[in-house]
């Protein structure tokens, strides 16, 4: 029987929600932008994302406007980190003003770019002092045939390492790191170039298993390189140690070079799953967030954006799509029947 001194659990709505695994939600990747000026073959194939294909027009785009109150009622969830990613992030006007509006919200400490480079050098400087914390920029190798045949003849290497040349001039608070997707029998020949070309110089390398992102890259478990086989590589020839993770959950697996020239790391996605720890949401560039970088549908938010609800609503909407989240794809995979789903694809949720 119920006294006065008596404690009543209420539902904590305030309390930072936890997925169906009892996973926090604390990062939020914002594809800005569908559209990319790279035809990745194994991203966004030209045979699919040619001349005719449909991109979202302006007005389907969440504006910064937009984009600022998600992430404002995001931060009081739980989010602390930011991630801007596209498509091709930079091919976004004025991409600098929203960073400054996205740097002021209360909560936020860490904000990050994912972008292929190539706008990079005349923005660096302008994104920093916008409060960008990080950059991170794709390169998959320093061969420039290779390159320009892997970013399916629409990329060029030399304002690709000008961007990145100015990123580590600029001085990002939190530096800059370089995301190479290492591809069995197209570029894991490479690697080593890569690795003597920036070991020591302050920027780190992260070595990324081939995902089956997407439902159009024909992706083949063959063309996956895993990453014990990366580290060995590099190891036979530039010892190195493994190291602790900075923070539970942390995406990369970091090891240090013995000899004090810094550190590289490698996502092993495919090999050995994270999924138990993932505390990612991605938001599409149209407002839909999706709870896995693999998923099949996600959950509208931009009606509500735009329909005149409260931010009670909005965020409301936001925790009962965590509460609600199972996902966990990654370490499913093997057990999968792979012809059943239709998955989102990577340009339109961002990497
Ligand atoms: N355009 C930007 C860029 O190039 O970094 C941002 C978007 S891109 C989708 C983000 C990251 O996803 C890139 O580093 C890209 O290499 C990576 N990516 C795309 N498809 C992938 C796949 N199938 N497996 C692993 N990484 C992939």
């Amino acid at each position: 029987m119920m006294n006065s001194r008596t404690i009543i659990s209420l539902p904590a709505v305030n309390a930072p929600p936890r997925d169906r695994h009892g996973r926090p939600l604390h990062d939020l990747r914002i594809s800005v932008m569908d559209r990319c000026n790279f035809r990745c073959p194994y991203c966004m194939p030209e045979s699919t994302y040619g001349e005719h294909f449909a991109f979202l027009r302006n007005d389907e785009r969440l504006s910064f406007d937009e984009i600022e109150r998600l992430c404002r009622l995001a931060a009081s969830l739980g989010v602390s980190k930011l991630r801007l990613t596209g498509g091709e992030p930079l091919l976004r006007p004025r991409l600098a003003e929203l960073v400054a509006r996205l740097r002021r919200i209360e909560g936020i400490t860490d904000l990050a770019m994912t972008t292929n480079g190539v706008l990079l050098a005349r923005q660096a400087f302008g994104l920093r002092d916008a409060g960008l914390d990080r950059v991170t920029v794709s390169l998959d190798t320093l061969d420039p045939a290779l390159f320009h045949r892997m970013s399916g003849g629409h990329g060029e290497l030399a304002p690709v390492l000008e961007g990145i040349a100015a990123a580590h001039a600029a001085g990002f608070p939190s530096g800059v790191k370089l995301n190479t997707v290492v591809q069995r029998g197209v570029n894991e020949h490479t690697i080593a170039a890569l690795v003597e070309r920036f070991r020591g110089s302050g920027i780190v390398l992260r070595f990324i298993e081939y995902m089956d992102v997407g439902n159009r890259n024909d992706w083949n478990p063959d063309a996956v390189v895993p990453s014990r086989e990366v580290i060995a590589g590099i190891d036979a020839r530039w010892p190195l140690q493994a190291l602790p993770p900075k923070y539970p959950g942390e995406v990369a697996t970091r090891y240090r070079f013995r000899d004090g020239a810094g550190e590289i790391g490698v996502i092993s996605s495919i090999s050995e799953p994270f999924c138990g720890s993932c505390s990612r949401a991605r938001l599409s560039s149209e407002g839909t967030l999706y709870t896995c970088l693999f998923a099949t549908h996600g959950t509208d938010l931009r009606t509500a954006l735009r329909d005149g609800s409260s931010d009670e609503a909005v965020r409301e909407r936001l925790r009962q799509v965590w509460l609600r989240r199972a996902d966990r794809y990654s370490e499913e995979r093997a057990k999968r029947r792979e012809v059943s789903r239709r998955k989102i694809e990577m340009h339109y949720i961002g990497g």
